[in-house]
């Protein structure tokens, strides 16, 4: 039977259960990618500028790609592997890290999808980047809260994370103490565990290696940390900019423009730009590709929250740390890297096999996923007058349009069969009409009683 639940009815029924309205705010006065240093990076590190100097005299200048994938994710020393770098204690705070409101919302939306795609008896919730764990743990604790909703379906947690460090903090937060690493290295799986409700969650470093079947993919601030190149228009045509070492100061980085096209400057560029300046993230392109095929071949959906643009902004690159915006070249390893997401990129990656929904600014997606009522319940059960003014500013701080309301942006990728039109039957005496697709919540207005 298909229960035409929507997805004003899930919220109603998860704002029955409100969370103490103090458990709702995890941060205070937040900045996004702008906080406190950790201990271990206030010690200077020598050894990634060494590496990649010792790089570069080798090989010659590297891609800008390369010179970020090397100082995010390099297996000893990246900036994600060593550090825990999110909320107070870190460099920088996310959406999920301000509210639960953020994550309880993306879990209602997962069950929406869910019920839209006509309740497949197995659904896999897919994250990539899970950071501390606190999204994936706000959309399961909406998931226990729905547990009457979602039935007899089998529900899997995927994560896909690449710190060892951050995976033990994901595992912690999700199942305690219930999880343990696999033997060996090269394994696929190199962490299982299970959460206090008995629902399996596994660990991978790629995306390739999770089971294929019914997803349902998320990601929040995941492509801005991939990998970008960058290209710069001259009167010789598109040329990609490469970090070389300063030949003044040889303990220094600087950029330069390669003399002739490279590989990545021949391939990614379209034949009809028009900016003077690009930034191409192709490692996010195969990750979206991979999304697309799987959604159009097994069913499901993903949902894609970043900040970023629809192909027009053109240098974005930049690094933060201390509370400030940090030349991304200098102590490489010690500060984040990120560029914006360009999303008219994705779009065109994932193809047609998929329909795509956005971008559209994350004010006016928690506001059409009903972040207003949500919050309506939360004040209405708070009496202290501190905590009603952290829950104010959360939501402030996730909605604002000079916050986050609008630098940040929603993005789906869809089966197109999710938003076929209804078929008309011609019957002898009457017309018969399939049923409506539900709404896609949260790229809809959904009217709240
Ligand atoms: N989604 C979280 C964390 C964002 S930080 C939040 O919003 O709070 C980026 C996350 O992506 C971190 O967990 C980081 O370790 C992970 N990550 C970065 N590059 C990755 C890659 N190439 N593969 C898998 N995970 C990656």
């Amino acid at each position: 039977m298909r229960v035409c639940l929507g997805a004003q009815q899930l919220i109603n029924r998860v704002s029955i259960h409100p969370v103490s309205p103090s458990a709702a705010v995890r941060w205070r006065a937040a900045q996004t990618r702008l906080f406190c240093r950790t201990t271990e990076e206030e010690k200077p590190r020598p050894s990634m500028l060494r590496h990649l100097t010792s790089k570069i005299k080798a090989t010659g200048p590297i891609t800008v790609a390369e010179y970020m994938r090397e100082v995010l994710t390099n297996p000893v020393t990246g900036y994600y592997v060593r550090n825990n770098m999110l909320g107070p204690e870190g460099d920088f705070i996310t959406s999920p890290e301000i509210s639960q409101i953020f994550g309880e919302l993306i879990g209602v939306w997962i069950i929406s999808e869910w019920i839209g795609a006509g309740q497949p008896k197995q659904l896999k919730l897919v994250e990539l980047g899970p950071g501390k764990g606190s999204l994936a743990s706000d959309v399961l604790r909406v998931f226990s809260q729905l547990r009457s909703v979602l039935g007899e379906a089998s529900v899997s947690l995927h994560l896909v994370e690449v710190s060892p460090t951050l995976s033990r903090l994901q595992a912690q937060i999700l199942t305690g103490n219930c999880s343990q690493e696999a033997d060996a290295e090269d394994e696929p799986v190199y962490r299982r565990g299970e959460t206090a409700a008995g629902l399996p969650v596994s660990w991978y470093r790629r995306l390739a290696d999770v089971p294929t079947g019914f997803s349902i993919f998320f990601a929040h601030e995941f492509f801005d940390a991939l990998p970008i190149h960058k290209f710069q228009r001259t009167e010789k045509g598109w040329r990609e900019v490469m970090v070389d070492i300063d030949p003044e100061k040889p303990d220094q980085l600087r950029f330069v423009v390669a003399p002739s096209p490279t590989p990545a400057s021949s391939a990614l560029i379209q034949a009809d730009e028009r900016r003077s300046h690009v930034e191409v993230c192709a490692e996010g392109g195969v990750i979206i590709q991979r999304i697309a095929q799987r959604i159009a071949g097994d069913g499901g959906a993903a949902l894609i929250a970043d900040y970023g643009h629809n192909g027009t902004k053109m240098d974005t690159f930049r690094g933060f740390k201390d509370h400030q915006l940090h030349d991304v070249l200098s102590s490489p390893g010690s500060a984040d890297l990120t560029a914006d997401v360009d999303f008219s990129y994705l779009r065109r990656m994932a193809g047609q096999g998929v329909a795509s929904l956005g971008p559209i600014p994350q004010r006016t997606f928690l506001k059409n996923m009903g972040i207003d009522s949500r919050m309506q319940v939360l004040l209405r059960n708070c009496s202290d007058a501190s905590t009603r003014k952290q829950l104010i500013s959360s939501y402030n701080m996730l909605t604002n349009p000079t916050e986050m309301g609008e630098r940040f942006h929603f993005f789906s990728l869809l089966q197109h069969s999710r938003l076929a039109k209804p078929k008309t039957v011609q019957g002898l005496n009457m017309d018969k009409k399939s049923p409506a697709p539900l709404p896609v919540a949260g790229f809809t207005e959904l009217s709240f009683s």
